[in-house]
């Protein structure tokens, strides 16, 4: 086994501390990555306080994971000792079902293995993810990162870039579209850039009136204040694609309205509580309401790749470990430009 150090919650109620645990030896098709930075997503907060309760406890967060190979197996082909690696929300999956054949491993019908807070395949090993040290992986669940780019900044793209790639392209977003993003943190800024790089003409809605200069640099043309009732009316009927990356309950009914005949709007935003949907929201248009979970491994690849070559990455605070709390309570008040990473230099 391999010895490791991370940050893990104990409980629901408590603080993340230092915690040492093993990892698996690198089997003949794994690679040993050195963390070097970790993203903090929202859905860390969300399960180390076990607000989606289906917490598994100790909890070592984390995945968007990026860093250096220091170890590969034996039966490694994509990988060698030095190249850059990424790890994002699973590390396994049944490879067989016809999710997981089709290249949707994030749909896996016998449940895919996460990062952390779930089990790797045989459903008993617990997974711990990227606030620690160091992770091994099957390098088929591991992602080429291009050194083109600062690493601490690519990696967000491993969850926020490829959970908002994914729905983007699924319903073919692009030149000619009138597209909004609701809430611009993690997931709705990287939907901005991402969205205004694919041609569409997006428009923020945010709740958070200070946005909008940061709205506008990121490629949005139009912002609306969500708090503005006029300009909330005004904006009835106006979309073709809406992005939803809220974190917290919210009226979907409100954004619903902005749709056009024969649109939809995909939630990606996971709130704890479930939130009641009107049906003449959607009927008198044709209207359709979708989710999405993040994207496959291939489609992952596909997402690095389109932003290696045209220089899209996270605007990124880059912190020490141990402020992971303070980073959470800032999550929680909005007050986050755009994502924080961990260096993970400061776990010593
Ligand atoms: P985040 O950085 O905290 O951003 C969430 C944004 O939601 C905030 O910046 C804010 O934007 C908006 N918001 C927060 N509270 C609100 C409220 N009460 N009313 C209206 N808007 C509010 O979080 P994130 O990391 O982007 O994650 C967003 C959500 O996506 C989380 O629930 C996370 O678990 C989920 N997620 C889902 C997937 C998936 O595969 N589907 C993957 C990753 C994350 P404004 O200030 O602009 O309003
Ligand atoms: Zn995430
Ligand atoms: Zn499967």
């Amino acid at each position: 086994m391999i010895s490791s150090k991370g940050y893990a919650a104990q409980s629901a109620k408590s603080m993340l501390s230092p915690f040492n645990f093993q990892r698996r030896e690198v089997g003949p098709h794994d690679i040993l990555i050195d963390i070097q930075y970790c993203g903090v997503c929202h859905s860390d907060l969300h399960q180390v306080r076990d607000e989606w309760e289906n917490a598994i406890y100790p909890m070592v967060p984390g995945h968007e994971i990026v860093g250096k190979i220091s170890k590969v197996g034996d039966h490694v082909k994509k990988f060698k000792v030095g190249d850059l690696a990424g790890v994002g929300c699973f590390v396994d999956s049944c490879r067989s079902c016809s999710s997981c054949q089709a290249g949707n491993e994030q749909y896996c019908e016998k449940g895919m293995a996460g990062t952390y807070n779930s089990y790797e395949m045989d459903k008993k090993t617990p997974t711990y993810g990227g606030y620690s040290n160091c992770i091994v992986v099957d390098e088929k669940y591991s992602l080429k990162i291009s050194d083109k780019l600062p690493l601490e900044s690519v990696a967000p793209l491993l969850c926020a870039g490829i959970t908002t790639y994914s729905p983007l392209r699924h319903w073919k977003v692009g030149k000619g579209m009138h597209v909004a993003i609701v809430g611009l943190g993690g997931l709705g800024h990287m939907a901005v850039k991402l969205a205004s790089s694919f041609g569409a003409e997006v428009t923020v809605l945010s709740h958070s009136a200070t946005k909008e200069a940061d709205a506008k640099r990121l490629g949005a043309r139009h912002f609306i204040n969500t708090k503005d009732d006029k300009e909330v009316f005004k904006a009835r009927n106006r979309f073709d694609f809406i992005l939803d990356t809220v974190s917290a309950n919210h009226d979907l009914n409100l954004y619903l309205d902005m749709l056009k005949v024969d649109s939809t709007m995909v939630l990606v935003g996971a709130p704890p509580e479930a939130v009641p949907v009107d049906a003449f929201s959607l009927i008198p248009k044709r209207k359709a309401l979708a989710g999405s979970m993040i994207g496959g491994i291939t489609e992952t690849q596909e997402m690095l790749d389109y932003c290696a070559a045209h220089d899209i990455v996270s605007d990124i605070e880059l912190i020490p470990i141990n402020e992971i709390e303070n980073a959470y309570v800032r999550m929680l008040k909005g007050d986050v430009r755009y994502r924080f990473v961990i260096d993970m230099s400061t776990l010593s």
